[in-house]
């Protein structure tokens, strides 16, 4: 049972432990995370101060709080109080004061609220502190302790029930047949037998049918044997955000276990930042081994089918610029392969002022775009990019990430702004030639 209250607040709280149960569990599982990679990045910050300006929520607020090596200060003093090498010394004389829960309800802001696990601040870093991978760390024991924001505890027991945030299993079918209709293409549902399982974000659901009929039109146009299915479909693992492990594990699994028994050797990813991260990168940690299927983004997969000669699209012309998705470019490494999808498409790319590797984050990155209590950070967040944007004077703005897009058109409806963002994903399906 939740016990968030109705009105904004700097934290939350799920289920009914006692506050010394939760620190406990917070406790037991940073120190459990402490591998020598963690203790390494721990002991190495020499507090120089570079990962702030690195970060769009303490550039746009100007806030100290919003450094980034602040937002791991429990994690740093439980790592010191427990299995630093003065661990027993510091704890004897108490000079590192033991995490409370006080401490813990003011670091789920820093850690949910204002941290997208964009990485800028890690890339920063002169002693490759991955600040961004640390986060994803503590979120685990802020998930174990019950501390998370409620919208995201709401998500993960919706996904804990139905495989999805969005949408029960059983419905899929339902689903696809009406966008199948609505949209005029054909979306195949459980086949048995394929080469391709495509997985789909929870908007792509919704209101985003459109995103999912693009994908398929694709699909078929190259004669592809693919299918989405009941059993593995929601590619955006909010476990890998919240700090559910076992939610992630459950998630990546379902998707993985689907292509196998289909007998697909590709799993294909929608146009979802942190479904990138959380299978592509996370998957095989689950096995132990490498995969037995390939793991592949929509980028990727667009930037092949031109590359091949199996799709052609026509040149649209004009000026474009271009938001680089943390997890798909800084994290994933397609910032090349999104650039020839643009050239395809006949853009001339004006590039932000921050691109590639060190594009600032849309703001909305790591679940804050679905914590509500977080609305002002990332209105902030979007006018610095609404100016990089209107800066660059360029008549479109594209993006490869659905989550990023729905964080442009929130900021954008709240500022009045009447640039549409455009999915690249859409531009290469309304364009193919014949
Ligand atoms: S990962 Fe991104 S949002 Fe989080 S602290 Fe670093 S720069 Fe800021
Ligand atoms: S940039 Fe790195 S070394 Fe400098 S304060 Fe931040 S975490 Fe510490």
């Amino acid at each position: 049972m939740s016990t968030a209250s109705t009105t904004p607040s700097a934290f939350d709280r799920q289920g009914s432990e006692s506050d010394k149960l939760r620190i406990d569990a917070a406790m037991h599982s940073f120190v459990s995370e402490f591998g020598i990679t963690t203790a390494l990045h721990m002991e190495s910050c020499v507090r120089c101060g570079q990962c702030a300006q690195a970060c769009h929520f303490y550039v746009t607020t100007g806030e100290a709080k919003y450094t980034p090596i602040y937002k791991l200060e429990p994690f740093r003093r439980a790592y010191l109080r427990q299995t630093s090498p003065f661990a027993p010394l510091i704890r004897a004389l108490g000079l590192i004061k033991k995490p409370g829960i006080a401490d813990l309800e003011q670091w789920q802001e820093l850690l949910y609220d204002s941290c997208t696990m964009c990485g800028r601040c890690t890339l920063a870093c002169p002693m490759g502190i991955d600040i961004a991978e640390l986060v994803k760390e503590a979120r685990h024991g802020m998930f174990k302790a019950g501390l998370v924001p409620e919208r995201l505890a709401l998500m993960d027991r919706t996904a804990r029930q139905w495989g999805s945030t969005a949408t029960p299993g059983e419905d899929l079918p339902e689903i696809l047949a009406e966008a199948s209709r609505l949209h005029g293409v054909e979306i195949p549902c459980d086949l048995t037998a394929a080469d391709i399982l495509v997985t789909a974000a929870p908007a792509e659901l919704g209101e985003h049918t459109k995103a999912l009929a693009d994908a398929a039109r694709i699909l078929n146009r190259i004669g592809a044997k693919w299918t989405m299915a009941q059993s593995g479909f929601d590619a955006a693992n909010v476990g890998f955000n919240n700090g559910d492990l076992e939610l992630q594990e459950r998630l990546t699994r379902a998707l993985i276990d689907t292509a196998v028994r289909i007998g697909a050797k590709t799993v294909l990813l929608p146009e979802c930042g942190h479904a990138y991260g959380a299978a592509r990168w996370e998957a095989a940690k689950w096995y132990g081994q490498a995969l037995p299927v390939r793991i592949i983004h929509m980028t990727e997969f667009l930037d092949e089918l031109i590359a091949s000669k199996r799709i052609s699209v026509k040149k649209i012309g004009g000026t474009a610029t271009f938001h680089d998705p943390c997890q798909i470019v800084r994290r994933g490494g397609l910032e090349a392969a999104a650039r020839r999808v643009l050239a395809a498409l006949g853009f001339e790319l004006i590039e932000l002022q921050d691109h590639g590797l060190a594009s600032y984050c849309c703001g909305g990155g790591g679940g804050v775009v679905s914590n509500q209590r977080a609305t002002p950070l990332r209105h902030k967040v979007f006018e610095m990019k609404r100016k990089q944007i209107e800066a660059t004077g360029a008549t479109h703005f594209v993006t490869s990430c659905g989550q990023c897009r729905i964080t442009f058109e929130m900021g954008a409806k709240h500022a009045d702004w009447d640039q549409r963002t455009e999915s690249m994903l859409e531009l290469v399906a309304d364009n193919l030639a014949d």
